[in-house]
């Protein structure tokens, strides 16, 4: 019997995540990248996205914390413009993602007592972020990637680097059968055909000057599913890292300041 194939495009944490949780299932695995992982494994630059540049993220695991404190938090910090569900759901799933990523082998810097630290992050009535040096993304990416090498080993996953993903495919029954993709050195263009297409390749806050988003954060997806007929919502709310370089060298325009 033909086994369900999910074409994934990204390789930041939502992709990784998404192919992770996939492997527990009967179903056959392609990731589609701009990166190149095999070239250069593990260095900064290569690693997926933004998620590398993650410093940290709020989870209410301290003692006198509540994800109830969380959720307000959250929505102050969103001047209650918030879907308090989608508030929620983060709040409830940043615990979660704590067990999730130490059962991965992340490991995050801990009090004498092995209590996990925390430190105070914007907007956060305590110290909410948990962290692993400044670093956190990286770590996360590291594992994560670990898993992925691991499924490609065991023929569960195919790995497709450097390439673009630029089009969902559909029959004319308006089914989605796929994506069109192109090669970052040749080119050329790939069809790539599976049952579901999950897209995990970030926003598309690179489009704006200066911004420390990465460059490939190109808003490729959200204009490949608004191409494909799906609805987009909240467009107007586009993260922003607050501390940035201002210069007149693109190169630095924008990057970080820690
Ligand atoms: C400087 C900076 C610091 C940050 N610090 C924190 C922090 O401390 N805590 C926190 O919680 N969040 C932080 N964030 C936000 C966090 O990094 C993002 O929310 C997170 O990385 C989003 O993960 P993602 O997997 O959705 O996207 P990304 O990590 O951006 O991954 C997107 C992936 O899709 C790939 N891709 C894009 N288009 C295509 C395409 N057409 N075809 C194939 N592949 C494609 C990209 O190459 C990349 O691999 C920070 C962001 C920045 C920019």
């Amino acid at each position: 019997m033909k086994i369900p194939h999910i074409i994934i495009i990204g390789s930041g944490g939502a992709a990784l995540c998404a192919a992770v949780e996939a492997m527990a299932f009967n179903v056959a695995i392609t990731l589609v990248t701009k990166h190149c992982y095999q070239q250069a494994q593990y260095i900064w630059s290569s690693m997926g996205g933004c998620t590398w540049k993650t410093h940290g993220f709020n989870a209410a695991i301290g003692q006198g914390d509540s994800v109830a404190q969380h959720i307000n938090d959250t929505l102050k910090g969103g001047s209650y413009a918030n879907h308090p569900k989608l508030a929620q759901t983060l709040c409830e799933g940043a615990v979660d993602l704590v067990d999730f990523l130490q059962q991965l082998g992340v490991e995050f810097d801990r009090e004498a007592n092995n209590q996990l630290l925390t430190r105070p992050f914007g907007g956060c009535g305590t110290p909410r972020s948990i962290f692993k040096e400044d670093r956190l993304g990286f770590y996360i990416q590291q594992m994560l990637f670990k898993k992925i090498k691991a499924g490609v080993e065991a023929g569960k996953i195919t790995l497709l680097e450097n390439l673009r993903a630029i089009k969902i495919l559909k029959n004319t029954n308006h089914d989605i059968t796929g994506v069109r993709a192109i090669k970052s050195d040749t080119l050329e263009y790939i069809d790539l055909y599976g049952d579901a297409v999950i897209l995990a390749d970030g926003g598309g806050a690179s489009m704006y000057s200066p911004s420390a988003a990465s460059a490939d954060k190109s808003c490729d997806g959200i204009a490949m599913a608004l191409e494909a007929g799906c609805n987009v919502i909240d467009m107007e709310f586009v993260q922003f890292h607050p501390t940035g370089i201002a210069s007149h060298v693109p190169t630095f325009d924008g990057s970080l300041v820690e």
